[in-house]
């Protein structure tokens, strides 16, 4: 699971410039975090601090495990649309080759449009998952690209393969669904294919049925699984993947990480779910090396089933000093699971292995690049979890770039509702902020217990949004409480108020500038956010807990009780607590359908207008830092340098040529 730019809204992008005087005094710092801007989306780079001073051995093993990361960018695009990697070699062709004039309207929109594509993987939009409409002609591409009308029409055909992930109650959500993981066959289908396998299967630890293969149709009408392996789908990419994977092995930092390596290509090169299983559980145990790292098919946002796995890397170190803040979380965790609002019957008796750390991303690939997670939570298998602990990491250097790059935004100043919100902002934002990530990744993502027998899919569509809830809200309650004071984690007893005032800001109005007018919210972590704000302050009406104040015809969110509040996040922790652990999928249909889809339009016309006088881009990833080995005449490296000068559309066209592992069409 990820916490994907769950905080970024609710201080960094909100701070004003030059007002954040509470923390140290920085030290000159010239690195550019921001780079170029284009459509929603603005590109930054992140610093890689401390890579200097790895061993030799640890940076050859990064530069290898980068490599691997490197190499499975095709699959996603291959799983986010079946076109995707014909479009992308049509478009970077016609690219390279345009010999006219580069700052030409439709040129210009043609690029825009390529640039999107890249940072999607693919011709929907990365979060809101509807298809980019392109602002150049069909006529000028055919003119200028060698374009098939089967493509054209994928492109500019509005009709065709209209959303990436469809959630919309009532239709076919697999066939609604432009994603590349079932092929002509439909909800009903895939839902009773994967129902009979878990039946039919290990009933204590069940395996993720489906998490890694295409299920398929054939054309006699049989159903099958197209398994993603070495010698199966993706094939090509997986083998250079296991290249490198057995190259950086060497260098691991103990025999227990070999291991990891060993399960790893040995569940990649036969895609059996039970060693993905054994290899989740020797890398949950291996916490003790520095450098560490995520390669595989890891989470399912990108099926509506919530079954498929989009494939993704990263590779990173531990920030030693940084980390003592979350070990100290982690250590207290039986204590915030026993001193939960959750009903007893649904906490664990004893929380296991939760680990957690601050890490510093060397690269990032696939799923999570350029658009990234700030802290993940792995693995997610539930039964894994349940019996061997997860690993949570919240991602430092990541969390800097994106704070670096807010400052001055502006966004603070409009959507605060007055001097005082802004002040607690900025005195205790960016601490609570950090704080939030932590104890969302590695206490409440860890917290409670399905009861026995309930499969862990009942929530079906609804899941991820539930998931997400109930480790925002585990956050969200404990970060009033005054354990946090007395671990030193906060410096008083007011500074949660920072993230309640976030959290209600962002769920109730400041997120709805990343949705265009008309759409509902869809993404799980939205939803999250709009179902836990719009929750509490429908609850807490009576009291009057929260406030929608006008303003000059503009709408601010006041709270006016906090600790009012802080009772209201507990009351529905312990709802979504019991949705979760008892399965019950009516209830989380109500809650995510009642709070967290509609948007008021009105409400919604207001923000987008504000937020566009503050031509700030809405969404945000990254440019990766390029690494070179150096070695002696034997081929032997002899040390390894980190580079940060590629410009965004160099990197993309390298990638496609260095690390383009797959055919055109995959089947
Ligand atoms: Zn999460």
């Amino acid at each position: 699971m990820k916490n994907k730019l769950a905080t970024i809204m609710i201080s960094a992008a909100f701070m004003a410039a030059g007002c954040n005087t509470s923390t140290q005094p920085a030290a000159e710092d010239t690195f550019e975090y921001t780079n170029e801007r284009f459509a929603d989306l603005q590109m930054l780079r992140y610093k890689v601090e401390g890579f200097e001073d790895l061993t030799l051995k640890q940076k050859t093993f990064i530069y290898y495990l980068q490599e691997a990361a490197l190499y499975g960018r095709d699959i996603l695009f291959d799983q986010n649309g079946k076109y995707n990697l014909r479009i992308r070699k049509m478009m970077e062709d016609a690219y390279v080759n345009y010999d006219g004039d580069r700052t030409d309207k439709d040129f210009v929109a043609f690029e825009t449009y390529l640039k999107r594509l890249w940072f999607s993987n693919g011709i929907h939009h990365h979060y809101g998952c509807e298809k980019f409409v392109p602002e150049f002609s069909r006529e000028w591409l055919m003119a200028h690209a060698d374009c098939s009308d089967e493509l054209a029409e994928v492109i500019f055909n509005p009709d065709i393969m209209q959303k990436r992930v469809n959630l919309a109650e009532g239709q076919d959500l697999v066939l609604t669904s432009a994603n590349n993981y079932y092929e002509g066959v439909t909800q009903a289908e895939a839902e009773a294919f994967y129902n009979q396998k878990k039946s039919q299967g290990d009933q204590q630890r069940p395996p993720m049925y489906g998490m890694n293969s295409r299920l398929s149709k054939t054309a006699d009408g049989k159903i099958v699984e197209k398994l993603w392996t070495a010698d199966g789908l993706y094939g090509s990419a997986i083998k250079k993947i296991v290249e490198n994977l057995k190259l950086a092995r060497p260098y691991a930092e103990d025999e227990q990480q070999q291991k990891v390596i060993d399960l790893l290509v040995a569940y990649y090169e036969t895609g059996d779910l039970h060693t993905f299983d054994e290899y989740s559980i020797a890398w949950v145990e291996n916490t003790e090396p520095l450098v560490d790292f995520v390669n595989g098919f890891i989470e399912c946002y990108g099926d509506p089933l919530g079954l498929k796995c989009s494939w993704e890397s990263i590779v990173n170190f531990k920030d030693v000093e940084a980390t003592k803040r979350t070990e100290l979380l982690s250590s207290n965790a039986q204590w915030f699971e026993d001193n939960s609002p959750v009903a007893l019957e649904f906490k664990k008796d004893k929380v296991k292995g939760i680990t957690a750390k601050v890490i510093k991303a060397a690269i990032l690939g696939g799923d999570l690049y350029p658009s990234t997670a700030i802290g993940i939570n792995l693995p997610n298998s539930n039964w894994v979890r349940a019996e061997h602990g997860s690993k949570s990491v919240t991602i430092g250097n990541l969390t800097e770039a994106y704070n670096k790059a807010a400052k001055g935004s502006g966004m603070l100043k409009e959507f605060a509702c007055g001097q005082e919100e802004m002040d607690i902002i900025e005195k205790y934002g960016d601490v609570t902020d950090d704080l939030h990530t932590d104890l969302h990744e590695c206490l409440g993502h860890g917290s409670g217990k399905l009861l026995p027998g309930v499969d862990p899919d009942s929530l079906k569509a609804y899941g991820s949004t539930i998931e997400e809830a109930r480790a925002d809200l585990f956050a969200l309650y404990y970060l009033a409480d005054p354990k946090l004071v007395e671990l030193g984690l906060v410096p008083d007893a007011e500074a949660y108020k920072a993230s309640y005032i976030g959290q209600m800001q962002n769920g109730l109005i400041t997120q709805l500038v990343r949705i265009n007018l008309g759409s509902d919210i869809e993404e799980a972590h939205m939803r999250n956010r709009a179902l836990i704000a719009r929750w509490a302050y429908e609850n807490g009406k009576a009291d009057n807990v929260i406030e929608m104040v006008k303003r000059d015809g503009k709408t601010y969110v006041k709270i006016n009780d906090y600790a009012k509040l802080r009772d209201l996040f507990g009351k529905l922790l312990a709802e979504i607590q019991r949705i979760k652990s008892t399965g019950d999928f009516k209830a989380a249909q109500a809650l995510v359908e009642d709070y967290a889809v509609k948007i008021d339009p009105e409400l919604h016309k207001e923000i987008l207008d504000r937020y566009k006088k503050l031509n700030i881009a809405p969404y945000k990833g990254f440019i990766n830092p390029v690494y070179t080995a150096e070695r002696d005449k034997d081929g032997n490296i002899t040390d390894v340098k980190v580079t940060y000068d590629e410009g965004y559309a160099q990197q993309m066209l390298r990638y496609s040529k260095d690390y383009g592992t797959l055919p055109l069409i995959n089947e």
